[in-house]
């Protein structure tokens, strides 16, 4: 007889995660959104000198990481939730927030785990479509905000479009939606955003106790496989319900030593950016020498409409067989759309070339 399982696991979508795991070094990764450079040697010892205790289980209340966390952002550490990845927090969040009859507003497309949420919770999804330049409409979002919306979450910059609002359009959006709803601004990419101080969000929690900003170790601190990331909260309250729900050792302790390390290295968090904003010019000034037309990218990787003809599967396949793996947009809720990490100058070329081969 078959195993019989909750009725949830018939609505949760599966993510779609990218190919590539078992290929060969020679492949240039575009298709995560993960940095091109490997971690400090600093971060590295520190992650080794943290296996030597690994006898002993992590410290649950993560209280030197979140002290860290706490200087680097000036929030109390009592409203820093910490998570096996950003994704943790996330998950945690909507377990504490959601349940049948409940609804939470996002935009689409955004990041596939917003899908998962309301699934798995058994609360109804609200999408909002992106503005016309692949944007998060703000004013429709808080439009759809009703008496039984519990959570709404903007992706700033957007996963997989790039794109990026000001942070002075979520203070405002912030000002609309009343106080019982969590606002969760997932701020994985800010770090790449030039058009806006990415801490300018950070002063909007002593206002707003609704509010909490989803952040990363994963992307420009280059520690993805470690899996660790933080929120920071409006409230205590939020923090104390993610950690409710979730086992008590979720964050270990390679991952809390390496990410204690990373934060004292912001030297490196800027030249990355640097480099990562460099190697973007590069990748929209080659998809313009195409005729294509990249949306405006705030983050570590481009987003763009295939042209004509030109089938997206078809497209990845050719791209793939030379060696670059990029994600396809029909994956990511974009039919006829590519989503292309910055990779280093080597693989923006390597990418280049075989895109214009294959188209
Ligand atoms: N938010 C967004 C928008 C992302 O794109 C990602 C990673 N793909 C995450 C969160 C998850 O990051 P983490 O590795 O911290 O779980």
């Amino acid at each position: 007889m078959a195993l019989e399982f909750a009725e949830r696991i018939r609505r949760i979508p599966v993510y779609p995660a990218a190919d590539g795991y078992a290929l060969d070094d020679d492949v240039a990764m575009l298709a995560s959104n993960e940095t091109p450079f490997r971690p400090l040697p600093q971060v590295l010892d520190a992650a080794r000198r943290a296996l030597e205790s690994v006898n002993r289980y992590p410290d649950p209340g993560n209280g030197e990481l979140r002290r860290a966390l706490s200087a680097r952002h000036g929030v109390p550490a009592n409203r820093i939730a910490i998570g096996n990845g950003s994704c943790d927090v996330l998950l945690a969040g909507a377990e504490a927030l959601l349940e049948p009859g409940a609804e939470i507003v996002y935009a689409w497309p955004s990041f596939s785990m917003y899908p998962h949420l309301a699934a798995a919770s058994g609360a109804t999804a609200v999408t909002v479509p992106l503005d016309a330049d692949d944007r998060h409409d703000l004013e429709a979002m808080a439009g759809a905000v009703t008496v039984a919306t519990r959570m709404l979450v903007v992706c700033n910059p957007n996963n997989p479009t790039s794109t990026a609002v000001p942070a002075a359009d979520v203070a405002r959006l912030l000002e609309r939606v009343p106080p019982a709803v969590a606002v969760v601004l997932d701020e994985a990419y800010c770090e790449f955003n030039v058009a806006d101080d990415p801490d300018a969000t950070v002063d909007l929690l002593a206002d707003h106790p609704n509010l909490v900003l989803l952040r990363t170790f994963s992307k420009v601190y280059g520690l993805a496989g470690l899996r660790i990331g933080y929120g920071l909260c409006g409230s205590e309250a939020f923090r104390t319900a993610v950690d409710q729900v979730r086992q008590p050792f979720f964050a270990n302790v390679a991952a809390q030593a390496a990410a204690r390390e990373a934060l004292r290295h912001q030297d490196e968090v800027a030249r990355r950016v640097e480099q990562t904003v460099a190697a973007r010019l590069e990748l929209e000034a080659g998809l313009r020498e195409l005729g294509l037309r990249p949306a405006q990218s705030q983050a570590n990787f481009v987003w763009f409409a295939l042209p004509g003809e030109a089938g997206e599967r078809a497209i990845v396949d050719a791209l793939g067989e030379r060696k670059v793996l990029v994600r396809a947009g029909g994956s990511l809720g974009r039919e006829r759309h590519l989503r292309v990490t910055c990779g280093t100058s080597e693989e923006n070329r390597r990418f280049l070339d075989a895109l214009r081969e294959s188209l």
